[in-house]
């Protein structure tokens, strides 16, 4: 599979374009190449798994058929080797923002980052929409996006030496407050109570840190970032004794994820409450040729379960199959078919 994408590049010709690589667009993926559709995928985030990665990934699932237990993070492997024999591209940091519909009836679909596609159909696959970082609500905060006030770490080695200040009480907050203490001047952790979400392992890894004078923690709520000559400084806190400023010339709010369907919700596509209408016969929009799946789609007794998407995502490419193909009327796949897959399976390992 490839992840790199090329902004320069002219657009991608394929059958189906799937948005979003959570666990039903990874299904999707599977059940399009088993029907003889090409398919590309493309996820707004830097990683492959949507939910089961961001939010849960050592959570046992025990409702997925044939398999008695496995943690998200299985699932997704799983999900991945099944598609594996199929060699699908998936483009990731990709967030789908625009559609159009050609008069051959194709579609055109642009990332936010410069990708194109053309498209017999589209299956979004698009969860409760991308992830997006939460971010500070501090106007201030605004004007040092990516200079003094970050919401990843992407490299370890720009904070070496420096002030650092991490705010939140989960899991990434508490891994990179204790990766920032080896190369960091001062790592100082910040988090609105002394309870934590983050594993008990690394809370008490980071107490041993704390302990030994290697980093800072602080119970309080930043409610200021004070300047001098446009760079960070210091913080004001907030704190059970009262307000009190901490040093800091980097700060790193990592207070989770929200989903934000984003421009999908320009398309024009008949909805409720943020997700999708479909078709339950074939789980397609109001808009022909685009299809809603898994936890975006919206119908009568909808259910929140991979196990939904998954035969939201089947039936969906069956109808998708039409309009790449309009002059088959319907999926036809050879017995010759099983004999094929267990090659492209075997070659694969
Ligand atoms: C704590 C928790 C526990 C759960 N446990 C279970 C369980 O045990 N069993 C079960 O069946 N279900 C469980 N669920 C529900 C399950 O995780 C969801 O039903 C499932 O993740 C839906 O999959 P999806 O692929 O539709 O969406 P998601 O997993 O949300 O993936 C959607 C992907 O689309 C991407 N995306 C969104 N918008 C765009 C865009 N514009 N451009 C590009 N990419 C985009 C997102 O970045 C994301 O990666 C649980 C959920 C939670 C929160």
């Amino acid at each position: 599979m490839t992840t790199a994408a090329d902004p320069q590049a002219s657009p991608i010709r394929t059958d189906v374009l799937i948005v979003g690589a959570g666990p039903v667009g990874l299904f999707a993926a599977f059940e399009a190449a088993v029907i003889g559709l090409s398919c590309q995928i493309v996820d707004a985030l830097g990683r492959i798994g949507g939910q089961c990665i961001e939010l849960y990934p050592d959570k046992p699932i025990y409702d997925i058929p044939a398999i008695a237990s496995c943690t998200a993070r299985e699932l997704v492997e799983r999900l991945l080797a099944q598609c594996k024999p199929f060699d699908v591209p998936i483009h990731l940091e990709q967030r789908v923002a625009t559609v159009e519909q050609r008069d051959d009836g194709r579609w055109t679909v642009r990332t936010g980052q410069g990708l194109v596609f053309d498209v017999a159909a589209i299956l979004l696959a698009a969860g409760n929409g991308a992830f997006m970082p939460q971010k500070l609500a501090l106007p201030e905060a605004v004007p040092l996006e990516g200079r003094h006030v970050h919401y990843s770490v992407p490299r370890l080695a720009a904070f070496a030496d420096k002030v650092v200040v991490v705010a939140g009480g989960g899991d990434s907050a508490l891994d990179w407050a204790l990766a920032l203490r080896e190369v960091a001047r001062r790592v100082t952790l910040v988090h609105r109570r002394p309870g934590f979400s983050a594993a008990d392992s690394s809370v008490e890894l980071m107490r041993r840190a704390v302990d030994a004078g290697e980093m800072d923690f602080v119970v309080g709520a930043i409610s200021g970032l004070n300047l001098a000559d446009g760079a960070l400084r210091s913080l004001t806190l907030r704190t059970l004794d009262g307000e009190t400023e901490l040093e800091a010339e980097h700060l790193i709010a990592l207070y989770g994820l929200v989903a934000d369907l984003g421009p999908i919700a320009q398309w024009g596509l008949t909805s409720h409450g943020g997700r999708i209408d479909v078709d339950t016969s074939n789980y397609e929009s109001s808009r022909p040729g685009i299809f809603a799946v898994g936890d975006l789609a919206n119908y009568p007794n909808k259910q929140k379960l991979i196990l939904s998407g998954f035969h939201e995502a089947s039936l969906a490419l069956r109808k998708a199959y039409t309009y790449a193909f309009p002059e088959k009327k319907r999926v036809h796949v050879h017995s010759s078919y099983d004999a094929k897959l267990a090659q492209k399976i075997a070659a694969t390992g």
